[in-house]
């Protein structure tokens, strides 16, 4: 496994090649959530390149950016094992240096609404950093989780109007065994935060529950949602019943959709995601 810190070395390793090249993004902190995208990407492609960046440029003023967990020797330890070739690091000075002043900006309500209605400014960041590395790491396919839901739609819509060549592949969300979705800002949490952030997922089976039970309101659905959330003392950002695709809200419910949830416990701010079908 060789790991790259500059962009030139990461275009020579690249070319080194050959065969079909799978890529995984990451911000590190690595949980089982990545690794289950590493391991698929291994299934499907001869060769592995996975990306260990924190991106500044999709974090807000105020947000979690520098105090967001970082540990390299530990990432590296859980990839040697997985059959990874290259692992790429770079610095913000390598992927921003001085005079950097493109950027990617998807428009339109799939990018205003939910996350990026709380965190102006993040998909731009996401866009540009994933397009940036697609360039240099010029891979076949790429793994993302269906955790970051809004995201996936937004990498999609990214390559399909930039017409990048890359097959992307969505991979479903891992959980802790009482349904906490797997994230590295998990960590912040305290033991007795850490009880109640169950919250997201429990909101989530509720919505199902309604759904399958009759329920077709949506809006009676996303009022209980977020009444359960407040009972685990979580502060709800937004619950929506959305569209899977365009993530627009929906108001009955006539075929599958998407719940969505973000909430703060504690010092952590959650998200987590559903998709459910009457
Ligand atoms: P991050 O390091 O949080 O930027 O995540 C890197 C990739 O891992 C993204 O495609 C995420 O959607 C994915 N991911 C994060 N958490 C999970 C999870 N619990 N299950 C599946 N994929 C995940």
């Amino acid at each position: 496994m060789q790991v790259v810190r500059t962009i030139p070395l990461m275009r020579e390793a690249r070319a080194r090649l050959t065969g079909t090249v799978g890529f995984v993004p990451t911000m590190g902190y690595l949980h089982e959530g990545h690794l289950s995208l590493v391991r698929r990407a291994k299934q499907e492609c001869h060769h592995l390149v996975v990306s260990i960046f924190v991106n500044p440029a999709q974090f807000g003023p105020g947000e979690d950016y520098q105090r967001y967990p970082r540990d390299e020797a530990r990432d590296l330890c859980l990839l040697e094992p997985l059959g990874v070739d290259i692992v790429f690091i770079p610095t913000p000075e390598e992927m921003y240096p001085e005079g950097f002043c493109t950027w990617i900006d998807v428009t339109g309500p799939l990018a205003q609404r939910l996350e990026g209605a709380f965190r102006p400014g993040h998909f731009r960041g996401v866009a540009t950093v994933v397009a940036k590395l697609f360039n240099i790491v010029q891979p076949h396919r790429t793994y993302f989780g269906e955790k970051d839901a809004q995201q996936l739609r937004i990498v999609r819509q990214l390559v399909a109007d930039l017409n990048i060549p890359v097959e992307i592949v969505p991979c479903p969300t891992i959980r802790e065994p009482d349904g906490l979705a797997m994230s590295s800002r998990n960590t912040y949490l305290s033991p007795s935060e850490r009880e109640r952030a169950v919250a997201l997922y429990r909101a989530l089976l509720s919505a199902q529950e309604m759904i399958k039970a009759g329920l077709r309101d949506a809006s009676q659905i996303r009022r209980q949602m977020e009444d359960l959330l407040r009972q685990y003392g979580a502060k709800v950002d937004y619950v929506s019943i959305a569209h899977p695709d365009t993530l627009e809200e929906v108001e009955r419910i006539e075929g599958p959709v998407l719940a969505l949830v973000a909430a703060w416990v504690g010092p952590a701010r959650l998200i987590d995601n559903l998709l459910i079908k009457p």
